[in-house]
């Protein structure tokens, strides 16, 4: 296979973990025999300090016609100041924007190597692998809102909309996901108390009926959800909520594996190409020292081959070479336990090895 795939690697650690993504991503070329021809582009602070803005018009072309994008992080201290007329975080939602993107997936597994590295007892949280579709560009964040005086002095609101055909696509994602998985599909809502959480179910019952007997489906109240993450996160499979609910449901759930630097994520339009990157930020903390763990970017990268390639064996070989090197007991220093740990090249280059030997 011929792809273009479109690096933004961004700002703090992005680039360090970006340099690994492409490297692994350049092993499957070599033992598959693909042609991967890389980008790169500014996005974020870098973008403000070279062109002042965060998302260059250049950038946005570059994505628009690549096959994939593989997103490092935005932000730090540097662009912080909140008088600024731009700040990084707004290329992250141009780009969004931009390429139509309204599905955010989320895989959260507990790897058996990694368990005692949980918050949570292991007995609870062996054996969770979760993928979240969160609903990425409706609801409440991109509702009416406003702020108005009144005679107690002011009112603010904001308002939460859903169409029949925003659920329905995400929904259908969600179904899709799950026939290749456990058939289980989990939709959480507030049906008891808000009419858009009544369309929404509503939606999900025919769509699930009509278009996808095989698989099971369930409703869950956002608010049980919120509990049944922490006490019981092996019952899920596939859960699909909208932009709120999902927003503060995915950092609840990513921290049962206990460490950011593992989890990835993509988001998906249609059509269009897929965005995939680490669900951590810049770390300024640990930038330009060399120990940020680039697992996450990687197993990211390995998203973007099953989602926007349709390369599943080329995914599976990524996932199976993170798994060895963890089995092997290396580990960076987020992840420690051991007395040596390794570097961000150290790891990426552990898990181009054993992509090789395997
Ligand atoms: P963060 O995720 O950057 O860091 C939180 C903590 O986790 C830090 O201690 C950091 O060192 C550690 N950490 C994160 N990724 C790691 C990795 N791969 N390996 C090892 N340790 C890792 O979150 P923050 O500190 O709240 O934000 C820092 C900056 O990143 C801010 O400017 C924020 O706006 C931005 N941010 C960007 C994104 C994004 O680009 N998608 C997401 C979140 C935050």
């Amino acid at each position: 296979m011929d792809a273009r795939i479109v690096l933004l690697p961004g700002d703090g650690i992005g680039p360090e973990v970006i340099a690994e993504g492409r490297k692994t991503l350049e092993a499957i070329a070599g033992r598959f025999g693909h042609q991967f021809v890389f980008e790169s582009h500014p996005i974020g602070g870098c973008a403000i300090d070279e062109f002042g803005t965060a998302l260059p018009n250049s950038t946005v072309a570059a994505c628009r016609t690549a096959q994939g994008i593989l997103l490092g992080a935005v932000g730090g201290p540097k662009w912080d100041d909140p008088t600024a007329k731009t700040r990084p975080e707004a290329g992250l939602l141009g780009i969004r924007k931009a390429l139509g993107l309204f599905a955010n997936l989320r895989p959260i597994q507990v790897l058996p190597q990694l368990v005692a590295a949980s918050p949570l007892k292991a007995e609870i949280v062996s054996g969770t692998d979760i993928l979240f579709f969160r609903e990425l560009t409706g609801g409440l964040y991109f509702g009416k809102s406003a702020r108005e005086k009144d005679a107690s002095g002011e009112v603010a609101y904001n308002t939460m909309i859903y169409s029949t055909h925003e659920v329905e696509r995400i929904v259908r994602l969600a179904a899709q996901a799950a026939r290749g998985r456990k058939k289980k599909v989990t939709s959480v809502d507030k049906a008891n108390v808000l009419e858009v959480s009544r369309l929404w179910r509503q939606v999900v019952e025919r769509v699930m009926k009509e278009e996808f007997p095989d698989v099971a489906y369930e409703h869950v109240l956002v608010d049980a959800m919120a509990m049944y993450l922490i006490s019981k996160p092996t019952k899920f499979d596939v859960v699909v909520t909208e932009n709120m609910f999902g927003d503060i449901l995915t950092d609840e759930g990513s921290m049962l594996p206990g460490s950011l630097g593992l989890l990835p994520s993509a988001s998906l339009g249609d059509p269009g190409p897929g965005l995939y990157e680490p669900i951590h930020g810049s770390a300024p903390d640990i930038a330009g020292k060399g120990i940020a763990n680039p697992l996450a970017t990687i197993l990211a990268a390995a998203m973007l081959l099953r989602h926007s390639l349709n390369l599943e064996t080329e995914a599976a070989a990524i996932e199976a070479a993170v798994n060895k090197v963890l089995s092997d007991g290396h580990r960076t220093a987020d992840l420690m336990g051991t007395s040596a740990p390794k570097s961000t090249t150290e790891m990426g280059d552990l898990v181009v090895a054993a992509l090789r030997a395997a």
